[in-house]
């Protein structure tokens, strides 16, 4: 019989001192964080994964309307701007 043991951390502070604190409509386990009171999920389901992101971004960058864009890939506007701001605020440091 083989037994794994995996070990959970914050996401936000890394602290193991977690409990499990019910779950989400989706039935995902959420945790608190007794160091940073922090209440959080274990394993987030992305919507989007990074290369997806980049596919969709680089569309964007091809002169393509941001509501173009939206038609296309079925992405909210509002989810593509903050994509778009995150990636000039990278790009600025
Ligand atoms: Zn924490």
């Amino acid at each position: 019989m083989i037994k794994e043991e995996k070990i959970y951390k914050c996401t936000h502070c890394g602290s193991e001192n977690i409990v499990k604190n019910g779950t989400t409509v989706k039935g995902q386990q959420k945790f608190h964080c007794k160091d940073c009171h922090s209440y959080r999920t274990l394993n987030p389901i992305l919507k989007y994964t990074q290369e997806r992101k980049d596919e969709i971004l680089k569309a964007y960058e091809e002169r393509a309307s941001l509501r173009g864009v939206h038609r296309i890939f079925g992405i909210s506007v509002t989810s593509l701007l903050d994509w778009i701001k995150k990636r000039v605020q990278i790009s600025r440091i």
